[in-house]
């Protein structure tokens, strides 16, 4: 079979088809352009975003158009910020190495369950083992009542100070142990060594017993004798000679000195045994204050408020040195119109006695000193009012054997308060 056609119609067809492909191809070629544009568009936006935000990071506002170059530019401004980041980092920490290892003090650092995380050197000066120490529990490795009451409480919040004998360590250390909570959770426990300090105090203490002890009797003898040339009228007239009168006063005041360093003495040494008893505070309170009015010769205002159903269980001759001293020193450092006032009333467990005058009052500098011994607020060289500085050494050494302790404030507009805090019951009655 011969079939036959004209070319012209094969050439129609070849030119359709050639038209079809090209207009599909331009039609192809248009949406292509179309696609591309919107994804460069949209990978535009996010990189400039990206851009925009690594510059933020990097703190540097320097967006051009280019946003490749943009982010290559932020990304160097980043990392020279963390070069200098870690430059500081690393000498903050060079320098804290330096102070934690140049301590003499024994540093650890305990996490939030009181385990030790960080040791410095000086931890080897009291521990034996200072290489196991490192994730123990820190009231194991020190041992004792005195640091775990440290630990819990710093665990808590809290911060506090106390002196104890080093029972983890063979040698006799005295440690004064101070443990603080961080901020950021845990604590840190500062040991400082104080044996030394701790020895020279013991001796003082012991010196100043034996002394005091040894002086006591030649005293008294001049004590006795001055009395007796004074009541014998030895200067043949009815006033006191005035060198028989200065020996008296002297030998009164060496005496007074004497028995109050033996108090002290006892109190330091553990010697004084407390007999607790129920005490009617407001008849104490009368009892003194009488005894105060009638030994000064001075007449005074002394007010007395105190609820008369208060009870209190204390030693009475602790409580009686207390209140008579206080009462006394309002007496003594006032003038003859000033007031004072004894106050006392119960707040929960504790009982609160303040002592409160117009007089002078003490001045701010002397408050913290005041209970320190021989410290005086007036003038060692005013012989007009006698005193040796240590009547409130002895009310504060008292008051501790009693679990108490004194404050002192000023009052308004001018004087001074005693504050006196004392368990009502300290023997958990
Ligand atoms: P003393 O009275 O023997 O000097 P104290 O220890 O009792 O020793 O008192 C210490 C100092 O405190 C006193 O020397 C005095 O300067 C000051 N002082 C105490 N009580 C008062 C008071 N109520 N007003 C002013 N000063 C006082």
């Amino acid at each position: 079979i011969r079939v036959q056609t004209s070319l012209s119609n094969v050439e129609q067809i070849i030119n359709k088809i050639r038209l079809f492909l090209l207009i599909a191809g331009l039609w192809g070629l248009g949406v292509l352009i179309v696609i591309s544009g919107v994804a460069t568009h949209f990978l535009t936006r996010t990189l400039r975003s990206l851009a925009k935000r690594v510059s933020r990071f990097g703190s540097k506002n320097s967006l051009s158009h280019d946003e490749i170059s943009d982010l290559s530019l932020s990304f160097d401004n980043i990392k020279k910020d963390l070069t200098e980041t870690l430059t500081s980092l690393s000498r903050e920490r060079d320098r804290f190495e330096t102070v934690l290892e140049g301590m003499v003090e024994a540093v650890f650092a305990l996490d939030d369950q009181g385990r030790v995380t960080l040791v410095n050197q000086a931890v080897a000066e009291l521990l034996e083992e200072p290489d196991l120490v490192i994730g123990r529990n820190f009231k194991d490795v020190i041992g004792g009542p005195e640091i775990a009451e440290l630990v819990d409480n710093a665990i808590a919040g809290g911060e506090g100070t106390k002196q104890f004998d080093l029972t983890a360590s063979p040698k006799k250390i005295r440690v004064l142990a101070r443990v603080s909570a961080l901020k950021s959770g845990g604590c840190v426990a500062v040991l400082h060594d104080i044996s030394d300090i701790h020895r020279l105090e013991e001796m003082r203490r012991e010196f100043v017993a034996n002394v005091s002890h040894e002086l006591r009797t030649p005293v008294s003898v001049i004590m006795a004798n001055a009395e007796t040339l004074l009541d014998e009228g030895a200067c043949d007239s009815t006033k006191p000679h005035p060198l028989m009168d200065a020996l008296h006063r002297n030998a009164k005041r060496l005496t007074e000195t004497i028995s109050e360093l033996l108090a002290l003495s006892r109190l330091d040494a553990g010697a004084y045994i407390t007999d607790m008893q129920m005490l009617h505070l407001e008849s104490e309170i009368v009892n003194h204050v009488e005894a105060v009015r009638l030994a000064s010769k001075r007449t005074k205002q002394i007010n007395i408020e105190v609820s008369p159903d208060l009870q209190i269980v204390a030693d009475k001759h602790a409580l009686s040195r207390i209140i008579s001293n206080i009462i006394s020193n309002a007496v003594k450092y006032t003038s003859f119109d000033s007031d004072i006032v004894v106050r006392a009333q119960r707040q929960k467990d504790l009982v609160i006695i303040e002592v409160e005058d117009n007089g002078p009052g003490i001045a701010p500098q002397h408050h913290e000193l005041i209970f320190d011994r021989f410290h005086r607020a007036v003038k060692s060289s005013d012989q007009t009012i006698g005193g040796t500085g240590l009547g409130l050494a002895i009310v504060s050494s008292y008051l501790e054997v009693m679990n108490g302790h004194i404050t002192l404030k000023s009052a308004k507009p001018k004087g001074a308060i005693f504050t006196i805090v004392l368990p009502a019951f300290p023997m958990g009655k």
